[in-house]
């Protein structure tokens, strides 16, 4: 089984586009028209570039308004076919796609159509060639890809054959288990698409909002699980229209499409068994059961500024590493470790983006399993040379610039703590137990990226996208997390710098993590603690608690303990939620204190707003620039 992606799918001349294809692990490429059209080269050369980037044609794409047609438009449908064999066999492909007709002047009728195929079969096959027939899910009189296949078969020419593509046949609703009758080998080519949930008119919807499998909310798997249990044996190809991706880096689109690919191929081998060959071996989505630690990259006064920042929220330093400038703080399960090294992967953090979170570890049930997993979905571990005692702990490289750990209960991962930094027991300090969630922002165009990479590596769900209303602009909010709810991470997208989230992405270079959230099982307390050891509390304008009062029906000695503290809070249908934030600090991260109730299920997505333009006061009356 080969992988492929329509060059449609991507940016950039046809060179970058087969440089990123290549570079991303592809086996071919649906060349369409236009690519090769708008390339400055003769159709033999285009075909040996393609070759010499180790990647076959494996579609030649679309041959349009095909069948159907009255005469004279017939044969001048049949010319215009012959012209494109002799450019197909130019280029080296022997498979075209003939998508189902839109003409104005095209009759209706499957015979009529399976006698058009069949014709243009005998003619195809005269010179070794095939032809793929495709219903669009807006083709004037063939739209379903059953009609699409009783044409095909009525047509019953070996050089004639159907295409699949999921967004026709999922868009229009058409229940993808009726591909489990048609035979495999009359599937001559495969091709996947995913789309958000829209309600819109079809083809603006194909043309301009199609992603990659798993990023939208379309059925994908059933779809190619259906497909695979046909026998189906040709190519799985992505074909993706998507402003976006029209706009985005070649590279990271390629990329992106490589690893759902992958992901996906390896969910139906698991749920369809002996339907997929061994195109891919990798261990299954790994379970997450939290973060081990967050370190961040700080030197000089920013290092000094943030461990007492640190020390006012009650965290300790329980441990120095043996060889290198680097410190474990520590509080309930919460570590943060400070890395104040110039070298490495963290002084080039910090020499790029200032004080910020440069590494992230997740606990897992076997790390050695997630770097195997990411590396098959084509994700880059992460190395750097080990000094001495240190473990080799399996890394990967994330999005902008980011590394992640991975720790797990083997025996060696476990005492990294204890062997590298001689790590004492950490204290209660002011009842912060554990991570609850980590934002990360990134702009709205990577939104997608980073929501696949979570989602494709670990057993993460998404939850349906929220808007947060900035007062400077819009920020879109999509939250990952572990099914146990262990692990949460915030995707915060960013359209504009003029919002917190875009200001704080333009003064850091595109730092990832905005936000740390640590749970307390006693907000009040800890409140009274932090404010005791001299901790600065953003605070709330009265409006707020104002308005708090009359949208919540608030005890009154907890409403006056909530205002006196700065503290916010929201309620569902599970339970109530408490938030305590921090002063911005290090261009623009802070840290939140949170109390969830009950099984409150949110993120106090309702205070967001409130929170930011209290943070964008502080900035403001502190000049910091872009607020
Ligand atoms: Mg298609
Ligand atoms: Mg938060």
């Amino acid at each position: 089984m080969k992988t492929s992606i329509a060059t449609v799918s991507i940016s950039g001349n046809l060179r970058d586009k087969l440089e990123a294809i290549a570079a991303a692990g592809y086996d071919g490429i649906e060349i369409f028209e236009q690519d090769f059209i708008a390339h400055d080269g003769a159709p033999r050369d285009v075909g040996n570039m393609v070759r010499d980037f180790g990647l076959d044609i494996t579609l030649f794409q679309p041959f349009r308004d095909f069948e159907g047609l009255p005469d004279p438009l017939r044969a001048k449908a049949f010319d215009r076919a012959e012209r494109k064999f002799d450019l197909m066999q130019d280029l080296g492909t022997d498979l075209v796609l003939i998508c189902s007709s839109c003409h104005p002047q095209a009759l209706g009728g499957i015979d009529r159509a399976a006698d058009d195929l069949r014709a243009l079969g005998d003619r195809a096959k005269a010179r070794g060639l095939r032809i793929g027939y495709e219903a669009l899910a807006w083709g004037r009189h063939v739209n379903d890809h059953r009609d699409a296949w009783e044409i095909v078969r009525r047509a019953d020419h070996d050089n004639v054959g159907l295409i699949l593509d999921s967004f026709h046949t999922l868009a229009r609703k058409i229940d993808p288990d009726t591909i489990r009758r048609i035979p495999g080998d009359k599937v001559f080519f495969v091709q996947l698409a995913d789309a958000p949930a829209i309600e819109m008119d079809l083809l603006y919807w194909s043309r301009h909002f199609r992603n990659m499998p798993g990023e939208g909310d379309l059925k994908v798997t059933d779809f190619m699980r259906a497909v695979m249990a046909t026998g189906y044996a040709g190519p799985i190809s992505l074909e993706i229209f998507n402003d976006q991706f029209r706009g985005s880096s070649a590279r990271t689109v390629a990329k992106d499409g490589y690893c759902s690919l992958m992901a996906l191929i390896d969910d139906v081998r698991r749920q369809e068994p002996n339907s997929v060959e061994n195109l891919v071996q990798m261990p299954p989505r790994i379970a997450t059961k939290g973060v081990s630690f967050i370190e961040f990259a700080a030197q000089k006064e920013d290092a000094i500024a943030l461990k007492s920042l640190l020390t006012s929220m009650g965290f300790a330093k329980v441990g120095a590493h043996h060889f290198k400038a680097v410190e474990l703080w520590q509080q309930g399960q919460v570590r943060i470790v400070v890395n104040q090294e110039t070298t490495g992967h963290a002084g080039t953090s910090w020499t790029v983006r200032g004080t910020s979170i440069c590494d992230i570890g997740i606990s897992v049930e076997d790390a050695k399993a997630v770097l195997t997993r990411a590396t098959a979905l084509g994700i880059e571990p992460f190395e750097q040379p080990l000094g001495p005692q240190e473990l080799s702990i399996p890394a990967v490289r994330g999005l902008s610039g980011s590394v992640l750990h991975f720790m797990d209960n083997s025996l060696e991962l476990d005492r990294v703590w204890e062997l590298e930094f001689d790590a004492k027991t950490a204290d209660h300090g002011a009842g912060l137990t554990q991570i609850d969630h980590i934002a990360q922002t990134m702009s709205y165009e990577d939104m997608l990226s980073w929501t696949l990479f979570y989602a494709s590596l670990f057993d993460m769900k998404k939850l349906p996208m929220v808007d947060v209303f900035d007062p400077d602009g819009l920020v879109r909010s999509q939250v990952v997390q572990s099914q146990s709810g262990a692990l949460k991470i915030t995707l915060n997208g960013a359209d504009t710098h003029r919002t917190l989230a875009g200001s704080f992405l333009a003064e850091t270079f595109g730092a990832s993590v905005q936000h740390v959230a640590f749970a307390t099982n006693d907000i009040f307390a800890t409140a009274q603690d932090l404010a005791d050891r001299g901790f600065g509390a953003l605070p709330m304008p009265a409006n707020y608690y104002d308005d708090l009062a009359a949208r919540f029906d608030i005890d009154p000695d907890m409403f006056a303990g909530l205002k006196a503290a700065n503290i916010l809070y929201d309620r569902d249908d599970h339970g109530a939620f408490f938030q305590l934030y921090s002063k911005p600090f290090a261009n623009g991260m802070f840290f939140e204190i949170i109390q969830r109730c009950d099984d409150y299920q949110g993120f106090g997505g309702p205070n967001a707003p409130f929170r930011i333009a209290a943070q964008k006061r502080l900035l403001r009356t502190k000049g910091v620039p872009n607020l």
